[in-house]
């Protein structure tokens, strides 16, 4: 039996009728760029993570860059952030002349609010958390520390929209959070999109700005920018996908603790803590035998995934980074996703169980 990683495919029925429904709408009202469905989106997403305001973008990426962009820090400032993510977080600061500095992950693989304290410098402006695998991070002590320091915070909420801790939602505790809607994330379009959201309307103008080649009322350039609008047809399928959100989010559940369940004790589970509710983007369990557990696990036609190989200070074009993170070089041996995507059917669920429990009787 194959279990892939993910399956973009859209087999049910009744949601590719409604995605052909909202494709059509678009087609029939002719308002291709920045229609009305953009404006829906921003108001339903703003109003999903308890914000004022959201701005629609061309991808998670643009997202990063044009949020770092409005911040306007002078050339050189540090922002601190964590060293394990896709590379794009840490290209938004670098893209913006700023500089990252990389503190140190816990084991629940996002920053450690203690490695955070000791990595600020009288150069540091912001702090730039990823909510990893879709678990939030624990904000209570990293507000703090933005407060009481004075820095801005930003949130990368790619792989969290949904995700909660309490009665917040992610991308409802940064100054700036932003989300990716790319066609693999739990919140997806059919190709690329994303959204910033702030309740700072100074910061929300200069996005809708930075979003058009900094052009204020189309006419007049402001500042240096590119074109990161969100296209409306994308905007008419996430709305779509929004409402099926929830469905999808208890199926990534329902799999998440089949696996808890099955799992705990041979290898470290992803655990939720007190109060959270994580939306698993990914299930990355840990195990010091990861790679062993992976090749047996391919043998087997099960696809899994290393997320990432790279710490982002690892890469060529992060060279001489400035940052301290044993913790997450040690924690990048272990990690390793297994398929959790709301397609998942029981039967193959029940048999990535039966194989990592093969793999450690084998291999006791
Ligand atoms: C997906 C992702 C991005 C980039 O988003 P795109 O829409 O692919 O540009 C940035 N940061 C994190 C943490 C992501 O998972």
């Amino acid at each position: 039996m194959r279990v892939p990683f993910l399956d973009l495919r859209v087999g049910d029925v009744g949601e590719r009728d409604e995605l052909l429904h909202a494709i059509d709408e678009v087609l029939c009202h002719g308002q291709i760029v920045l229609g009305p469905e953009v404006e829906t989106l921003e108001k339903q997403v703003a109003q999903g993570c308890g914000r004022s305001f959201a701005v629609g973008v061309n991808s998670g990426s643009d997202a990063l860059i044009l949020a770092m962009r409005s911040l306007n820090f002078p050339p050189g400032s540090e922002v601190i952030t964590t060293p394990l993510s896709f590379i794009a977080t840490a290209n938004a600061i670098r893209l913006n002349a700023l500089v990252p500095v990389f503190a140190d992950i816990g084991d629940d693989l996002n920053l450690d609010p203690a490695s955070i304290s000791k990595a600020i410098t009288p150069k540091t402006r912001a702090i730039m958390v990823v909510h990893w695998a879709g678990k939030i991070c624990p904000m209570v002590e990293i507000t703090a520390i933005a407060r009481e320091r004075g820095l801005v915070l930003i949130e990368d909420a790619s792989q969290a929209y949904g995700a909660s801790f309490g009665d917040r939602k992610a991308g409802g505790f940064g100054h700036l959070a932003c989300f990716s809607m790319n066609s693999m994330k739990v919140f997806a379009s059919l190709g690329e999109a994303g959204v910033v959201v702030t309740d700072d309307s100074d910061l929300r103008d200069r996005l809708i700005a930075l979003r058009y080649n900094g052009l204020v009322n189309r006419e007049m350039c402001h500042y240096v920018s590119h074109n990161g609008r969100m296209d409306t047809l994308q905007a008419a399928v996430l709305l779509v996908r929004l409402r099926r959100l929830d469905s999808v989010l208890s199926a990534r559940r329902e799999n998440a603790l089949y696996y808890h369940q099955h799992l705990r004790g041979l290898v470290v589970i992803p655990e939720e803590s007190p109060q959270f509710r994580d939306v698993f983007y990914t299930y990355t369990i840990r195990s010091n035998r990861r790679d062993d557990l992976k090749q047996f696990l391919e043998n087997r036609d099960i696809e899994t995934k290393i997320q990432h190989p790279l710490l982002m200070p690892q890469h060529p074009a992060y060279h001489g980074s400035l940052g301290h993170y044993p913790n997450a070089e040690r924690l990048i041996r272990e990690v390793l996703s297994l398929p959790i995507h709301e397609k998942l059917m029981p039967d193959q669920r029940a048999w990535v169980v039966e194989s990592v429990q093969d793999f450690f009787r084998s291999n006791a």
